[in-house]
């Protein structure tokens, strides 16, 4: 057992019920005064281990709300745990500036609603507002990150707008352009109608697909030259239907032609006529297999319309045709609607792929903000989302076209940003193909090949994060790098020639430079964003015509997942170490760990770090990550300022002080959602915070009194609850220790919270009576000091990773020194005592049984019993006094009789003799004595008088030698003398 420290200390007296928000306040600012924070991040400077950890960025764009601590405090957890185990580090910390977020926060704060506003306003000074944004937002979430006790290099935070981050990308951008990987496609994509841009499938993620109630419409088309014989098409989104092509059947499934009371025939799956029909007369004509409608011709409701007629002209063949569908793209089912598909080649994505295949044309209906198009009759203008009962409206009026309206409930997707309904339109965009072999790979894998190759390096915690990855590796499609009419954000460096199309990919600053033909000047002092890049023009090579840039910007997961390559910047030199001899790079790839909230990461930065990391070095990024879950409100639902179960980051720190809110944190399971509110941490902090909080006001406060140091004191004969708590004490910081190694925080915290109340409710209960002013044998108490001493130092290090603040309050005042932020982790000894512990379980566990049955025959504990006889398999015990006084003691028997037998029992003998009632007299007087003192304000080492009707005389010394009274005299009542 470790032995006394040298320079004398004294500890100081702690309050029950501190205001723990004021405290972490006050030691916030003196860490920061006294440099203790500049010399934790200095600490390890010279050593030769490191701990590589890459932040991902925080989107500088709004206050961090509390769910962002969740993240922001196991970041915080791991760099302390390394810091203490003397391993190197960066603690730099990273905003993510470029975006759509940042530019619909900018366009409410000044009433926009359309980009033409934008254009109006004035582009450069938008971009510039936005910049502004992000350095508003990035001060006051460092502000907020301070507060939460996270420790990091503040004034060295990375900004993924920064010149260095974008020109990075461009480099990788030029790589995949080398390697054949960047095409334009003419494709229909899902679009945003308010943002007026596309919507890649990376940011399509569950959450945004919301339960909506669309009409639905079963649509009659007639058959050319058959009379009142149709095909019956069904369709969620009736603003299709003007760019209806063709109708899709399954040429290898049954249709049926039935015939309704009023004489019109309908075909339809066979299997799906019973669900169309219903309980309404019908009959079937008769039924053909799919491949026999093929080539049949019909007519729409808006034949009339210029540009479907301008269509009908052109290509004639292919135009309202009965088509059989290519089920890999387009598969046709009995589940629902009529198996007769309608095929809107222009605004959907199936349709667009099996239109492509079959050579199909399209019509184009709605402009960017889902207003038709000019060219679309009584249509033009009108806006096909807002208004879409000027279809159903129409079609009714025209009489012949409705089968039947129906409501249909379905998940449909919404903008991730805007939470406008999506639609789906062609668009010019930009992709990196996924499967287009590497050129220069030896084995000829794709992109997506070596990224799975790569995904499956990494070790993803919890397990299923590598599914989940490799899961989106497999299935997605090629990635849509551009946004088009948006503003802010990374100017992709593509440029395409005016004359021939041809198009090239700029690597970076200079290169522009040496290529510009024309707009150098303009461009010159200014960061690489929108209006000022697209002044700079280039001369074709192949055609000697005039290149300009794409207008597009970039997708922004491209920024956060550059940034292991343009943030290691050689302090030596200056430079972006990637950009130069790597070397200062080489040192700090890859990241030994990163951490982010999962839904949306495997799609997104988790996604775009492998993709970059593999084409500029086919090596994985980081080699362990952490995923976990979202914060909710306590009532399950997402958290929302108008639900009211939202709660600000700040408001949220000084009601429930960051401790609480860290340990709330850390000790959750991170694969599970986390209820978040103001009751979970009121809980969190009764049940752990005032747990340790009250063990070390108890150890503390006697030391203060007895003025307790220390210095020279030494074990003497040390007792067995001494051996077992110190043996404890060193295998939770073995078990805490290895789980932080594998980066569980749950179990972690779990083994603390555990040993915590091992101490408070074992080791303290039973040794309340051996220090303070009433305990008399000075070395046993020694013993426990020593003991309390040892294990409130040591604890108070285990905990600094996870609780700052109180550990810091505990660590200083018990040692005396400076802080615990400087502190190593505690060493430990494979010196453990199996035997001890088990046997003490075995004492708890009888314990546990004599209290139930005392509760259960009613005898109250304070009642002493003549003995108790345990039934078990506890024979070690039968010799151990020193084990079974424990046993005595806790359940309050003059002996113990140990039994063998298989099924653990205890029974007392419950006859309650004269002495027996007297000593439980004198028992209930002392705490009775005890709560008077209380009461009446007396020290804890106070000396009084007293007066009381009676008392059993056999006990008087006893009671006395308990409560610190020197006299008793009769009186009318309990009544506490003080000398004055
Ligand atoms: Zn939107
Ligand atoms: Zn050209």
């Amino acid at each position: 057992m470790p032995n006394a420290k040298k320079t004398p200390h004294y500890i100081k007296e702690v309050e029950a019920a501190p205001d723990f928000s004021a405290i972490e306040k006050e030691l916030l600012e003196h860490w920061y005064r006294d440099g203790i924070v500049t010399r934790y991040l200095h600490k390890n400077d010279s050593s030769s281990d490191k701990f590589i950890f890459q932040d991902g960025p925080i989107t500088a764009n709004n206050p961090m709300g509390v769910h962002h601590a969740w993240g922001r405090t196991y970041k915080d957890l791991w760099q302390r745990y390394k810091n203490m185990r003397g391993f190197k580090q960066r603690f730099q910390n990273g905003f993510d500036c470029q975006g759509l977020w940042v530019e619909v926060e900018v366009e409410k704060e000044l009433g926009f609603r359309t980009k033409k506003d934008i254009e109006a306003y004035g582009v450069d000074k938008f971009v510039q507002l936005c910049k502004d944004r992000v350095k508003k937002y990035s001060l006051m979430q460092t502000q907020q990150s301070k507060r939460l006790g996270y420790f990091m290099d503040w004034d060295n935070s990375y900004f993924t707008m920064s010149d260095e981050n974008n020109y990075m990308i461009w480099n990788f951008l030029k790589v995949c352009w080398q390697k054949g990987w960047i095409y334009q496609g003419h494709d229909s994509v899902p679009w945003c109608p308010r943002c007026e841009t596309a919507i890649s499938q990376h940011e399509m993620l569950t959450e945004d697909y919301k339960e909506i109630t669309h009409k639905s419409i079963y649509y009659k088309l007639p058959i050319t030259g058959r009379d009142r014989e149709y095909l019956l098409v069904w369709t969620t989104t009736p603003w299709t239907l003007p760019a209806n092509i063709a109708v899709a059947v399954d040429s290898s499934q049954e249709y049926a032609l039935v015939e309704d009371e009023a004489g019109s025939r309908y075909w339809i799956l066979n299997a799906l006529v019973t669900t169309v029909f219903k309980d309404t007369l019908y009959k079937i004509l008769k039924s053909s297999l799919g491949s026999d409608l093929v080539g049949l011709r019909y007519t729409t409701a808006f034949d009339n319309i210029p540009a479907v007629k301008e269509v009908a002209d052109k290509h004639p063949e292919k135009f309202h045709v009965v088509i059989a569908t290519d089920s890999q793209i387009m598969p046709i089912t009995a589940v629902e609607g009529t198996g007769l598909v309608h095929t809107a080649v222009s605004a959907g994505a199936e349709d667009f792929q099996l239109g492509k295949k079959l050579g199909l044309p399209l019509i184009p209906v709605i402009a960017d903000n889902a207003d038709y198009l000019a060219g679309m009759g009584f249509l033009s203008g009108k806006n096909a989302k807002k208004h879409p009962e000027i279809i159903i409206d129409y079609l009714n009026v025209e009489g012949q076209w409705v089968f039947r309206v129906e409501n249909y409930t379905h998940r449909y997707p919404s903008c991730w940003r805007c939470k406008t309904e999506l639609v789906w339109k062609i668009a010019d965009v930009w992709y990196i193909s996924m499967d287009k072999t590497d050129p220069d790979d030896k084995q000829g894998r794709t992109l997506r090949q070596k990224m799975i190759d790569v995904a499956k390096k990494i070790h993803w915690y919890p397990e299923f994060g590598m599914d989940r990855e490799l899961d989106w590796l497999n299935n997605m499609h090629d990635w849509l790098i551009s946004k088009k009419n948006r503003y802010w954000g990374l100017a992709l460096p593509i440029w395409v020639c005016d004359d021939c199309s041809d198009f090239i990919v700029i690597g970076g600053k200079e290169e522009l430079k040496n290529k510009a033909s024309d707009g150098w000047d303009k461009f010159i002092g200014h960061t690489p964003h929108k209006p000022f890049i697209d002044e700079v023009k280039i001369k074709c090579e192949k055609c000697g015509g005039n290149m300009t840039r794409i207008g597009d910007v970039g997708n922004p997961w491209l920024d956060a997942g550059i940034v292991p390559f343009s943030t290691l910047v050689d302090p030596d030199t200056g430079e972006v170490s990637y950009s130069t001899d790597k070397k200062y790079w080489r040192d700090w790839y890859p990241a030994n760990f990163i951490t982010e909230s999962f839904p949306g990461q495997f799609k997104n930065w988790f996604y775009s770090l492998i993709a970059m990391s593999t084409v500029f070095e086919d090596a994985t990024p980081y080699e362990n990550v952490l995923g976990f879950a979202s914060v909710l409100g306590e009532d399950g639902r997402a958290m929302h300022k108008s639900w009211g179960n939202s709660i600000e980051f700040n408001e949220g720190a000084d009601k429930i002080g960051v401790d609480v809110m860290r340990w709330t944190f850390v000790r959750h399971n991170p694969e599970r959602n986390l209820l978040f509110g103001y009751k979970t941490t009121s809980d969190t902090k009764r049940l752990f915070h005032m747990l340790l909080w009250n063990s070390y006001r108890f150890f503390a406060n006697y030391a203060a009194l007895e003025k307790w140091d220390s210095t020279d004191k030494n074990y003497h004969h040390p007792s067995k609850l001494d051996f077992w708590i110190t043996y404890r004490l060193n295998q939770v910081v073995i078990d805490v220790g290895a789980s932080l190694d594998k980066y569980d925080a749950f179990s972690a915290t779990n083994a603390i919270e555990s040993f915590v109340s091992d101490l408070s409710t074992w080791y303290i209960r039973r040794s309340r009576d051996r220090i303070g002013p009433v305990a008399s044998d000075c070395t046993d108490k020694d013993n426990c000091y020593l003991t309390l001493n040892n294990v409130f130092s040591t604890l108070s290090r285990i905990l600094m990773p996870f609780i700052p603040f109180l550990s810091d309050l505990i660590f200083t005042n018990i040692t005396g020194e400076e802080t615990v932020h400087l502190a190593d982790w505690p060493e430990t000894t494979t010196d453990v005592n199996t035997e001890l512990q088990d046997r003490m379980s075995q004492v708890r566990s009888i314990c546990e049984l004599g209290n139930s049955a005392r509760k259960t025959q009613g005898i109250a504990i304070k009642q002493p019993l003549s003995s108790i006889k345990v039934v078990g398999d506890f024979k070690n015990l039968v010799d151990d006094n020193e084990l079974l006084q424990l046993i005595k003691d806790e359940l309050n028997v003059e002996q113990v009789i140990i039994l063998e037998g298989e099924t653990p029992s205890v029974e007392y003998d419950t006859e309650i003799t004269d002495n027996l009632q007297k000593k439980g007299r004198a028992r209930e007087l002392i705490r009775a004595i005890q709560e008077a003192r209380k009461e009446a304000n007396c020290r804890l080492d106070e000396h009084i008088r007293l007066e009381m009707p009676d008392w059993p005389e056999e006990f008087v010394d006893d009671i006395k030698k308990k409560t610190l009274v020197d006299n008793i005299a009769t009186g009318d009542s309990l009544k506490i003398i003080r000398s004055k």
